[in-house]
């Protein structure tokens, strides 16, 4: 399975936003775009370019890297977009935000996506009673997404539980933290979503 490996850090940083990729890093002082809040590289400081396509392009990478999308899944997801009802680009944040890494991460199972991801190719989480492992799965509403009865011991699990318990929950997924299961009551609005992205910018650069 194809993903990225490079500094992530660095990814915030070309961005300009924190794209929380590091877990509690990205909450603590140490959080590159405290110290270094510019882009990577020798003219990253330098001046920006603010074309047409430079902007499209930019909110294409930051989505992409936000939910650790490589750039064929991205456009699949764009691409099945188009074809449902109501807006490409809201469509498009609605899919990826109902990847199964991203519920795990988003219920406080995990401290980012890219650990949310791991957790899921290791068999840790159900989907309705059954083992799901493959991350890219889409939930819909009325899914019950649980942690695997046997990894809610894995102490592992349990330190990313403690540490996760006070992060806020989305409003349309329903977290039952007695039981460690979460029912997708709806898909989520765009105002749900705190991406803070044009994402019409998108559609105009793959509409081109
Ligand atoms: Fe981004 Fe997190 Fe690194 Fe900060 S610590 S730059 S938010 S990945």
């Amino acid at each position: 399975m194809a993903r990225y490996t490079e500094a992530v850090c660095k990814l915030c940083r070309r961005e300009g936003t924190k794209l929380f990729l590091k877990g509690d890093r990205c909450y603590s002082e140490k959080c590159a775009m405290n110290r270094r809040a510019y882009a990577p590289g020798q003219h990253g400081q330098g001046r920006k370019k603010t074309s047409e396509y430079g902007l499209q392009l930019r909110a294409k990478q930051m989505t992409k890297r936000f939910y650790g999308v490589l750039e064929k899944q991205f456009k699949g997801y764009y691409e099945l977009g188009t074809k449902m009802q109501g807006k490409a680009g809201d469509n498009l944040l609605i899919l990826l935000e109902t990847r199964l890494d991203n519920i795990a991460y988003r219920c406080g199972w995990a401290n980012s996506r890219a650990e949310a991801r791991q957790l899921v190719v290791h068999g840790h989480f159900t989907v309705n009673g059954k083992k799901v492992d493959i991350p890219s799965y889409l939930v819909k509403p009325g899914d019950v997404v649980a942690i695997k009865e046997n990894s809610k011991s894995n102490t592992k699990f349990k330190a990313v539980l403690e540490n996760n318990a006070s992060r806020p929950r989305p409003n349309w997924i329903d977290v039952d933290d007695g039981t460690s299961q979460a029912k997708i009551s709806a898909f989520p609005t765009r105002e749900e979503i705190d991406l803070e992205v044009d994402e019409t910018l998108i559609v105009e650069l793959y509409s081109k």
